[in-house]
C-alpha cells in the first residue's frame, strides 16, 4: 500500500496532548509497523517536510499555530506487549512492548504477572517509546533500571541495541537524538511477591494522587530537577504556587508548584510559554538557579 494512504491532513493536536494545546498538523500518520515508520520518514525527506515523533503527548507543548510537517504518532497501532521466561535464569522474565503501548499498561502488566521493578511506571501517562526517549522515572527508579534492549529506527534501518545504564541520563537517553525513533523496549524483571508488588503500585498511586494535580491538563513536571534543588520548592519559595499571569487558564498548580497547568484546557501554547518564561526569570532572580524545561516543544519557537 502506498504510504500516502495512511497520511491524513490537518489533524488537530490539542486532543492528542495532555496539556491540551496545539493547532493542526499539516500531515499526520499513525503507523502500524516499523516498515511504515521507515516509509513515512522517507516520505517526509522526499517532500522536504520536517517530521516529529509523537507518543502519548504527555510531555509536549504543541504550538497554537500547529505544525507544518508530518507527525508520526506511535500509539494503539503499535502497542503489543509480551511476557516470556528468561531461559538463563528462572527468577527473571522479559517483558517487551512496542513503543505505542502505554507505560501504565506496561507497568500494570508486569505487576499482574508478579514481576517487580516496574511499579514506578504505572502512574506515568506516557507511551513506552516516549518513556525510553525521556528515561522517564519516578520515586527513585527509571527506565534505565529495567531496560535491557531497545529497538529503534535510524537511517532507514531497524536496529536493536543492548542497553545499560550508561545509555540513559536524567530525563534523556541515547535515543533522544534527531533521527532515532524508538519502536520497542525489552525489560528484564525479577519475579516477586505479587501482593507486595500490587501494594507498592497502590502506595505510589496514592502518593501521586495526593500530591499532583492529575485532573487538570498538564505535562507533569514542567522543569528538570536542577542539581541540588527541587524545581517545585524553588518556585514555591518565589511565591509562585497557584500563580497566574492572567485569566488565560495557564497557572502554576496550587497543588504542586512544579506543574504548570492549563485550567479548563483554555490556555494556548503562548499563554503557557509566557508563564514558563516568567517562572524561569523570577526563580533565577530570587535563587540564582536556572530552571531548564523538561517539557518539549512541538512546532513554533521555545
Ligand atoms: C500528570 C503527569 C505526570 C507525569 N509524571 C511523570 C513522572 O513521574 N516521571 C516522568 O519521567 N515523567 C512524567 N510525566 C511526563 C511524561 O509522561 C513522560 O515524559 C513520558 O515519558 C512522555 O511520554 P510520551 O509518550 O507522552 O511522549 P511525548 O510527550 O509524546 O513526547 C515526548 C518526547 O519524546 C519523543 N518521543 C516520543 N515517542 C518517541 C519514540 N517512539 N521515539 C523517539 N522519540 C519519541 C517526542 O518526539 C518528544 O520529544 C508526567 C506527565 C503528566 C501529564
Amino acid at each position: 500500500m502506498p504510504i500516502e494512504q495512511i497520511i491524513k491532513r490537518d489533524v488537530v493536536l490539542k486532543p492528542l496532548t495532555t496539556m491540551k494545546t496545539g493547532g493542526a498538523a499539516a500531515y499526520f500518520a499513525e503507523p502500524s509497523s516499523e516498515d511504515e515508520i521507515i516509509a513515512l520518514v522517507d516520505y517526509a525527506k522526499k517532500n522536504s517536510l520536517e517530521y516529529f515523533v509523537l507518543g502519548n503527548g504527555s510531555n509536549v507543548i504543541a504550538d497554537d499555530a500547529g505544525f507544518d510537517g508530518l507527525i508520526i504518532r506511535l500509539g494503539n497501532n503499535m502497542s503489543e506487549l509480551t511476557i516470556e521466561d528468561d531461559p538463563s535464569d528462572p527468577d527473571y522474565k522479559f517483558i517487551s512492548a512496542q513503543a505505542g503501548c502505554l507505560l501504565s499498561k506496561f507497568g500494570n502488566s508486569a505487576a499482574a504477572e508478579g514481576l517487580e521493578g516496574a511499579e514506578f511506571s504505572c502512574g506515568i501517562p506516557g507511551s513506552v517509546g516516549g518513556a525510553v526517549f525521556m528515561n522517564a522515572g519516578a520515586y527513585g527508579a527509571d527506565i534505565s533500571d529495567i531496560a535491557v534492549e531497545v529497538r529503534f529506527i535510524e537511517d532507514g534501518c531497524v536496529k536493536v541495541k543492548a542497553v545499560t545504564k550508561e545509555d540513559f541520563g536524567y530525563r534523556t537517553s541515547f535515543f533522544a537524538h534527531d533521527g532515532r525513533i524508538v519502536t520497542g523496549l525489552k525489560a528484564r524483571l525479577k519475579k516477586g511477591d505479587k501482593e507486595k508488588i500490587n501494594e507498592y503500585v497502590k502506595e505510589l498511586r496514592d502518593k501521586r494522587t495526593a500530591s499532583q494535580p492529575l485532573t487538570v491538563p498538564s505535562c507533569g513536571s514542567t522543569f528538570k530537577r536542577p542539581e541540588g534543588y527541587f524545581a517545585g520548592k524553588l518556585i514555591q519559595d518565589s511565591g509562585l504556587k497557584g500563580f497566574s499571569l492572567d485569566d488565560s487558564g495557564a497557572e502554576v498548580s496550587p497543588k504542586h508548584a512544579g506543574f504548570v497547568v492549563n485550567n479548563g484546557g483554555k490556555a494556548g501554547s503562548e499563554d503557557i510559554k509566557r508563564l514558563i518564561k516568567y517562572i524561569q526569570d523570577k526563580v533565577l532572580t530570587d535563587s540564582g538557579v536556572k530552571l531548564e524545561c523538561e517539557v518539549r516543544f512541538l512546532g513554533g519557537k521555545e
